[in-house]
C-alpha cells in the first residue's frame, strides 16, 4: 500500500533537520549502514497513531549552484509536486521574514494541504510570539521546539488530518506491478520503450495529467503487468528534475508501489555510489528484485567480460545477493526477452507461501547440521518455525530465548530456508520470538 507523503519547508536553521530527525527517530538503514554509502538523511519514513508516512526534508536538495532564494524556491515546488501534505517551518525568534513571505507565496498557490509550525518555542511563555505569523495568510500555525520536542504530537494530528483518503486500491494479485530504478541515463526509458515496442512512456506535460496517468498497463504471454512509472522517464524539463536526490526521491515512490523492481545499471559505466544506494532501498522495501546490466552492446568483451562484471555486482551489493543479475542491450533488444520471465519468476517468490511441515524438517536437519548458538551456558532452542507473511516471505522462528539468538545464525537459517525452497529474487525476513 502507498504511503502518504509529507515534505518539510522553510528556509535555512528554522530546524528542518532537527524536526525531520525528532520525527523519522533513529532508525539505521540497511543503506545507511553499508560502508562507503554516505548518510543523506533526507528521507525518512514516519509514523503517527497508525498512519506511517514518507517525510523528505527538502532542505536536504541540493539545486546545483542555485542562489539561496531560488533553492528554496525549487525546494517549495518540489514540495508541491511530490508531498500529500507539506510542513511549513518558520522561526520563532526571527519573526516573518522576507524569504518566509516567499516560500508562502509559492505554497499558497498550490491546492496542497499546509500545516504552519513555528519553531524555536521551546517554553510556553514564548507562545505569545506565534500570532505574527497569521500573517502568512494559513490556518492556526503551531508552536513547537524541535530541539525539545514539544507540540510535535499536536502538529502531526494535523498533517494526518490532511492525508488522501485512500481508496481501496483496487487489488489484482493477478497484476504484477514492477518498476524500473537506477541513476539518470542508465537506459530505464529505453528498456521500456523496447519492451512496449513504441514510444509510449514519454508523455508530454500536459496539465492536470495526475502522476499515475504514466503507469503502463502490459500484457505478455498471458501475464498482465503495470509498469510503474519513476524518474527520468517522464521528462518534463523542470531544473531540479537532474539532481540525484531529486531522483532518488521519485525511485522511493515508485519502489513503494511496486511488487518487482529492476535496479537497472549501466554496463558500460559499471558500478557507482548512487547505484548502491539505489537498491539499498529496494531491498530495504521488501520487494523482489532482479539486476539488469544495460547498455551490453557498448561494452567490448571477451568471454570472461560477463563473469567478472558478475563478481563486481556480487561484492558491492552483498545485501542483495538473492538477485537474479540480466544482462541487456535496449538498443539492440539483444536478451530482453529474458527479462519478462524473469520478472514472472521473482514475482511468484515473492508471494511463495511454504507448508509448516516441510519447513520445520528443514529447520530441524538444519539444526542437526549446525548447532545452535549458546551464551553463558544456556543454548538456544527452537520449537518451531512458521511463515507469517508474503511479499517478502517473513518466518517467525519460536525460541526458548531469543537473547541468544546470534545475527549469523539467523542468516543461517535463511540460508537453509533458500537451499530448501528456492526464493530466487526475493529477500525474506526471520523474526525471533521467544515462545510464551
Ligand atoms: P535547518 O537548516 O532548517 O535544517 O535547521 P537545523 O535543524 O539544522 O537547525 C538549525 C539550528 O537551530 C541548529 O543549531 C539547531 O540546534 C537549532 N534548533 C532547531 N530546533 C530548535 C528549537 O526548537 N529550539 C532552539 N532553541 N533551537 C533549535
Ligand atoms: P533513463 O534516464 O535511465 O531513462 O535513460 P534513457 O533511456 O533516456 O537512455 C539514456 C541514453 O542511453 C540514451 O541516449 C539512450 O539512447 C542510451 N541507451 C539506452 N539504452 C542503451 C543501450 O542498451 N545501449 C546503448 N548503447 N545505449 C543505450
Amino acid at each position: 500500500m502507498a504511503k502518504p507523503t509529507v515534505a518539510i519547508v522553510g528556509r535555512p536553521n528554522v530546524g528542518k533537520s532537527t524536526i525531520f530527525n525528532r520525527i523519522v527517530g533513529e532508525r539505521v538503514s540497511i543503506v545507511e549502514d553499508t560502508p562507503g554509502v554516505t548518510r543523506d538523511r533526507i528521507y525518512g519514513v514516519g509514523d503517527w497513531l497508525t498512519h506511517e508516512f514518507h517525510l523528505i526534508d527538502t532542505g536536504g536538495i541540493e539545486i546545483g549552484d542555485a542562489p539561496f532564494l531560488e533553492e528554496i524556491r525549487q525546494q517549495a515546488e518540489i514540495a508541491i509536486e511530490e508531498a500529500d501534505v507539506i510542513i511549513f517551518i518558520v522561526n520563532s525568534r526571527e519573526g516573518v521574514t522576507s524569504a518566509d513571505e516567499e516560500v508562502a507565496k509559492i505554497l499558497y498557490r498550490s491546492k496542497k494541504p499546509v500545516v504552519l509550525a513555528v519553531n524555536k518555542v521551546d517554553n510556553p511563555e514564548m507562545r505569545a510570539e506565534i500570532y505574527d505569523f497569521y500573517a502568512l495568510g494559513f490556518d492556526e500555525p503551531f508552536p513547537i521546539s524541535g530541539s525539545h520536542g514539544l507540540g510535535l504530537g499536536d502538529l502531526l494530528d494535523e498533517v494526518v488530518k490532511n492525508f488522501p483518503r485512500i481508496e481501496e486500491e483496487e487489488i489484482d494479485e493477478d497484476i504484477i506491478k514492477f518498476s524500473l530504478i537506477g541513476r539518470p541515463n542508465v537506459g530505464k526509458s529505453s528498456i521500456v520503450n523496447a519492451l512496449l515496442g513504441e514510444d509510449r512512456v514519454i508523455v508530454s506535460d500536459i496539465a492536470g495529467t495526475t502522476r499515475d496517468a504514466v503507469d503502463t498497463p502490459y500484457e505478455f504471454d498471458g501475464q498482465e503487468y503495470v509498469i510503474i512509472d519513476t524518474a527520468g522517464m517522464r521528462k518534463k524539463g523542470k531544473v531540479y528534475e537532474s539532481t540525484e536526490k531529486y531522483s532518488v526521491l521519485r525511485a522511493l515512490k515508485a519502489i513503494d508501489r511496486s511488487d518487482v523492481v529492476l535496479v537497472v545499471l549501466n554496463g558500460e559505466e559499471g558500478i557507482q555510489e548512487q547505484d548502491k544506494k539505489i537498491a539499498g532501498y529496494a531491498h530495504e522495501a521488501g520487494r523482489a528484485v532482479i539486476i539488469v546490466v544495460n547498455k551490453w552492446d557498448a561494452v567490448e568483451k571477451d568471454e570472461k567480460t560477463m563473469n567478472k562484471f558478475e563478481e563486481q555486482i556480487r561484492e558491492h551489493f552483498l545485501f542483495l545477493d538473492y538477485a537474479p543479475i540480466v544482462f541487456v542491450s535496449a538498443k539492440t533488444r539483444k536478451r530482453l526477452t529474458n527479462l519478462l520471465p524473469a520478472i514472472q519468476k521473482v514475482s511468484e517468490n515473492h508471494s511463495l507461501r511454504v507448508q509448516s511441515s516441510i519447513l520445520n524438517e528443514v529447520i530441524v536437519d538444519a539444526v542437526a547440521m549446525n548447532p545452535t548458538p549458546s551464551d553463558k551456558g544456556r543454548r538456544l532452542k527452537i520449537y518451531y518455525v512458521t511463515q507469517v507473511a508474503i511479499k517478502p516471505p517473513t518466518f517467525v522462528v519460536f525460541v526458548n530465548d531469543p537473547e541468544i539468538m546470534h545475527f549469523s545464525y539467523e542468516r543461517f537459517l535463511q540460508n537453509r530456508i533458500r537451499d530448501a525452497f528456492g526464493f530466487e529474487g526475493t529477500p525474506i525476513r526471520i523474526i525471533t520470538r521467544q515462545r510464551k
